[in-house]
């Protein structure tokens, strides 16, 4: 094995907190050669041990989760209680994927239709094999494990890259895991940098590749899987918007807002960027707002920035909104690296980069809208299309309004509250990526639909797939085909 190593720092005071080796494409070889015996060892086991270890799993989870949090704390720098509530949301998802697998990828009958009279047909969702996870250094725990829970409950083994950033808590949950399931490696994690995550996604052994990051590397990694036709899922951020109506609670929807923006210093996927407000309620809002955020501070309710280089990505987005629109709160000074202070600025154009790229920092831009149609058009005018928000207390309108917003998830008169029901997918459209991880669909995406039809006796009459099959076999098909489908409706 490798003997290269790199450091994990904390991004708060710039101390070591762990050494963790650089693998190189060799290691990573070897890895996936353990990880594909001990996925045919995971899928041979029946559904009911493969839960009751992933129970057993979320119950080690949940009683190492102190420490955990502390070690996400460190590599992160966000609030210890932060940490907890990202391991609180995975172990709810853990034991949602442990016991729902069988529900939804076990085997079922399924009907077979009037031309299918004389057929049986089944379907399950069977292993893929190896699953290789590409993880960010945001929430190094809810968001892996949002794949990483649910592949291993669809009956695979797992090899997990996390972050550069955040390798010490993928070690420590795989650590874990070997505590359940001691017999085989069903759930390793490599560390490095990107070149240990490139030699993964491009070993022909791996059955899928879950990726989470940016909008660039999910193009290198697509890029390097289309050699082996790899297939991918790939969760890439986004730029998402939150929209006030008329008749919205104001106190409540500035709160949510403030919490969807600041909250782990804005680094996250579904983070709130950009705000449309319904012209009645937005002096109410804005000034709702702004006194609110004059009490939340950096350092203290929010962590500092974890990836060094995203401070210039802030600065440029605050420096570019500050010039060309109206500041509500904070402005240049805001950035003290490695913390910044919330920003929050009015009429900043549509097309500037404040508005059009993920800034990933606690800074919203707000705008003034005609009407909630408006806003909603606005919202939907990004290349990006993860999640979003609706506060308004006209259900039905709410409603309709998520449907037709262009995203994968919209949370109602709540913030980010789709993330916390594991039943609900996740993942979004356009720059956002494609696939789902969470819910029955998070589960089949980490499975392959497998179709049997059996016949139970021989269709008198009407025997089509033969070359023995006469005029009159065909002529009874169509006549019985034109009965059911030639009736046309008005
Ligand atoms: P990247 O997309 O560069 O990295 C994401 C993951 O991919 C990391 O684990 C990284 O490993 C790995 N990786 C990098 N290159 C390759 C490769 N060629 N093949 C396989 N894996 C690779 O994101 P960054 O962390 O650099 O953050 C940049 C921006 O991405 C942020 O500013 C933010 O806008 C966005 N982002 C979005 C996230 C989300 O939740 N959707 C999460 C994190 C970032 P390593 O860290 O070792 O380089």
């Amino acid at each position: 094995m490798t003997t290269l190593t790199f450091d994990s720092l904390n991004p708060a005071t710039g101390e070591v907190v762990g050494r963790h080796p650089k693998h190189t494409a060799a290691d990573v070889d070897k890895v996936v050669g353990r990880a594909e015996e001990a996925a045919r060892w995971w899928a041979a086991l029946s559904p009911a041990e493969r839960r009751r270890r992933l129970l057993d799993y979320k119950a080690v989870l949940t009683r190492h989760m102190r420490e955990l949090a502390r070690l996400v704390h460190d590599e992160t720098g966000k609030p210890v209680a932060d940490a907890t509530l990202e391991i609180v949301l995975t172990v709810t998802h853990l034991d949602w994927a442990a016991r729902n697998a069988q529900k939804v990828l076990g085997r079922r009958r399924v009907n077979t239709g009037l031309v299918g009279l004389n057929l049986v047909g089944t379907l399950e969702y069977l292993p893929l094999g190896v699953v290789a996870v590409i993880g960010p250094w945001n929430y190094p725990v809810f968001t892996p494990m949002g794949s990483i829970a649910y592949a291993l409950a669809a009956g695979n083994a797992v090899v997990f890259k996390p972050s550069e950033l955040t390798p010490g808590v993928g070690v420590r949950l795989a650590e874990l895991f070997a505590e359940s399931v001691p017999e085989h490696p069903v759930f390793q994690c490599l560390t490095g940098l990107g070149e240990t995550g490139a030699a993964l996604v491009a070993d022909p052994r791996v059955a899928k590749v879950a990726f989470t990051g940016s909008t660039a590397t999910a193009r290198r990694v697509m890029a390097a899987c289309a050699e082996n036709l790899t297939p991918v899922v790939a969760e890439c951020g986004g730029k998402d918007a939150f929209i006030v109506d008329a008749d919205a609670d104001i106190a409540a929807a500035a709160d949510a807002c403030l919490w969807g923006a600041l909250s782990n210093a804005g680094q996250t996927c579904v983070g709130v960027e950009r705000v449309y407000v319904v012209d009645a309620v937005h002096d109410a809002f804005v000034r709702e707002l702004s006194a609110r955020a004059a009490r939340v501070r950096a350092g203290e309710h929010y962590g500092p920035i974890t990836m060094p280089g995203q401070v210039e990505v802030i600065r440029r987005h605050i420096d570019d909104a500050v010039a060309t629109g109206k500041v509500v709160t904070g402005g240049p000074g805001a950035v003290r690296a490695p913390y910044v202070d919330p920003v929050i600025v009015e009429d900043v154009p549509e097309d500037s980069p404040a508005v059009r790229e993920e800034t990933f920092g606690p800074t919203i831009t707000v705008r003034r809208t005609h009407d909630v149609q408006e806003a909603l058009d606005l919202a939907n005018a990004s290349a990006y299309g993860l999640g979003g928000t609706i506060f308004s207390r006209n259900t039905r309108r709410a409603a309709d309004l998520a449907r037709r917003m262009r995203s994968g998830m919209t949370a109602i008169n709540s913030i980010i509250s789709f993330a916390a029901v594991p039943s609900l997918p996740f993942g979004g459209v356009g720059d956002s990526g494609f696939g789902r991880i969470h819910g029955a669909d998070g589960l089949r995406e980490f499975a392959r639909p497998k179709a049997v039809s059996r016949q139970r006796f021989p269709m008198p009459g009407m025997n089509i797939t033969s070359f023995g099959r006469g005029p009159a076999d065909l002529e009874r098909l169509v006549r019985l085909v034109t009965l059911m489908h030639g009736r046309r409706k008005r």
